[in-house]
């Protein structure tokens, strides 16, 4: 069932809690992570906190408790939920204060924890693929920091829906940096290619994975930026995230470009090897 934790106490997930002065809710001042759940057990948490770490460091917010505490609150509000498959989302902003930009004096963030049934792709589309549509790239410069202002990736995924297609992927200056929630690869005569881990693009989990699954595979990666015209040269295009794993693209604004998916398979399988390998640790 859906769990739900608010600055210091579990609650019923729909009881409204968010006072209106709350600096997540008034500024989207404050970092969030999605962590996948299998057979009970979270997947690379460690680098979700990590990453929570650095994007917290990188807004200049202290987590509101030591990371040991937090990882055990997961684990709680996770235990409670009975989840089996299931999403962890949790966030964290800098709290409770009168409106004013500028930070408030007392440091006081606040944490929110929701465990939900995981969104799964359908099988369908795991298998023939998802369609996605190119716009363009409108958001900031410091895309690596997973901060709560999403509007310019809320929009990117609304054009996508509405024209049918799962994802958007996005485009800055010709280059393809990521997808509106996801990263993009692209392989080419047996290499993997996907833009390098700046400050343009969030440094996926998945991403980081796939990167290795590929050098257990042998296939040579690339981490350099690639054009739009790069993704209709390319033998398969694939996107990834912590709720798709691998997803491969069968569709790029109303082309087809891909029917059968090997190189996809074959690193979603290694991913999936990957999970499989770390629950049993
Ligand atoms: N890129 C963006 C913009 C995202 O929001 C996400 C995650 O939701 C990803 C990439 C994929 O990251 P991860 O694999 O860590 O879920």
């Amino acid at each position: 069932k859906m769990t739900a934790w608010y600055n210091g106490s579990f609650i019923d997930p729909d009881t409204a809690v968010i006072p209106i002065q709350e600096r997540g809710h008034q500024f989207g001042d404050g970092i969030y992570e999605v962590i996948r759940v299998y057979s009970g057990m979270p997947f690379a948490m460690e680098d979700h906190l990590d990453r929570l770490e650095k994007s917290a460091a990188a807004v200049r917010l202290t987590l509101p408790m030591p990371r040991e505490e937090l990882e055990a609150l997961l684990l709680e509000a996770l235990e409670r939920s009975g989840g089996e498959e299931a999403e962890i989302y949790l966030q964290i902003t800098r709290g409770i204060h009168p409106r004013n930009h500028a930070f408030p004096k007392e440091d006081r963030p606040a944490l929110s924890i929701i465990v939900s049934p995981a969104r799964v792709l359908p099988e369908e589309e795991q298998e023939n693929g998802i369609r996605v549509i190119t716009t363009e790239d409108k958001r900031w410069t410091q895309c690596w920091i997973k901060s709560l202002n999403l509007l310019p990736n809320v929009l990117a995924k609304q054009e996508a829906v509405e024209q049918g297609a799962r994802e958007a992927l996005l485009i800055r200056d010709g280059i393809v940096t990521e997808g509106s929630s996801t990263n993009v690869f692209l392989l080419r005569s047996g290499t993997l290619y996907t833009h390098p881990a700046t400050e343009g693009i969030l440094h996926g989990i998945t991403r980081d994975r796939i990167i290795r699954a590929a050098a257990e595979a042998d296939i040579p990666v690339v981490e350099e930026t690639f054009t739009t015209d790069a993704l209709f040269d390319a033998e398969e295009v694939f996107i990834t995230s912590t709720t798709l794993e691998a997803a491969p693209v069968c569709e790029i604004n109303g082309r087809t470009t891909g029917s059968s998916f090997p190189g996809t398979m074959k690193l979603r399988n290694l991913l999936q090897q990957q999970i499989r390998k770390e629950q049993n640790q």
